[in-house]
């Protein structure tokens, strides 16, 4: 799942590409994906494209007044094709992991893909991007200058007893952080996963902060220009426990360790962020009970 760095990268790839481009058509091969009648997407038919933004994990083309507000989800993706590339199959409505194809007045196209059958992909058209209810209820951006240890302090008490793992992936407290980068950020701010946000120490406050703006900020450089082909190898490649159970902690050289839920995981390292100790795995003592 493509989380902020993701998004701001293709954002802002899709900037230099698009902004000033016309856009030619809009086909729906998939229209499931599709959450809002009114504007249709041929209402973008002509119109000049003159903005690409992110608002957390949504991707948001401006054409002139009119937004495509994309939500990538668990396995959307966007295909790009510059123009002058052979052009692409037609669309045809069920066939594929095609979902929805932008076409460019100067040849080049944006393909929304769907790997899978889970079908979480979701695509508005709509006149302001707060029309969309999850970016309306969007928590603060923590790459906005604004976001500030008072901003995370507010986020952490207005939290109480969560967890810390389910508050940062929680995009009504903070906007753009999954799965992935906030076992990156627990890791580098050296806290459990399951600590209750509120009970946060000053100096655990601070450390918090800057891990998120650490972890985030390396992220986009890293992924800052790349093709979309090539962000999800980047992702994966920068992180240092997500994804890495049984390997060694870049840290410390302790083990990842796992803890695994009905349809997710999370990684950590036991000596850098618990003391040492392994977390129980929640559903096999749900097991055992
Ligand atoms: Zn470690």
């Amino acid at each position: 799942m493509p989380e902020l760095p993701e998004v701001q990268a293709l954002a802002e790839f899709l900037r230099e590409r698009v902004v000033g481009d016309v856009v030619a058509g809009i086909d729906v091969a998939a229209v499931s994906v599709l959450k809002t009648v009114d504007p249709p997407p041929s209402a973008f038919g002509g119109l000049p494209v003159t903005g690409v933004a992110r608002h957390g994990k949504f991707l948001d083309l401006e054409a002139d007044g009119l937004h495509l507000v994309v939500h990538l989800a668990r396995a959307g993706w966007l295909r790009w094709r510059d123009p002058g590339a052979a052009p692409p199959r037609p669309a045809r409505p069920g066939k594929g992991p095609l979902a929805l194809r932008v076409r460019l007045a100067s040849g080049a196209s944006m393909d929304l893909t769907e790997a899978g059958t889970q079908k979480r992909l979701a695509v508005y058209v709509v006149r302001a991007a707060a029309e969309v209810p999850g970016v309306a209820a969007l928590g603060p951006d923590p790459l906005d200058p604004s976001f500030t240890p008072a901003v995370l302090g507010a986020v952490l008490d207005a939290a109480g007893s969560a967890q810390l793992k389910g508050v940062l992936r929680d995009q009504q407290r903070i906007a753009g952080i999954g799965n992935a980068y906030s076992d990156e950020v627990l890791h580098a701010a050296r806290l459990s996963p399951f600590r209750p946000a509120a009970k946060l120490s000053g100096p655990e406050r601070a450390s918090l902060h800057a891990a998120i703006l650490d972890v985030l900020t390396d992220a986009v450089a890293r992924s800052s220009g790349l093709p979309a082909g090539e962000l999800k190898d980047t992702k994966r490649a920068g992180m240092r426990v997500h994804g890495r159970t049984g390997q060694a902690c870049p840290v410390c050289g302790d083990t990842v360790r796992e803890v695994a839920f009905a349809d997710s995981s999370l990684q950590y390292c036991p000596t850098c962020q618990t003391g040492g100790q392994p977390l129980a795995d929640r559903r096999l003592s749900r097991l055992l009970r």
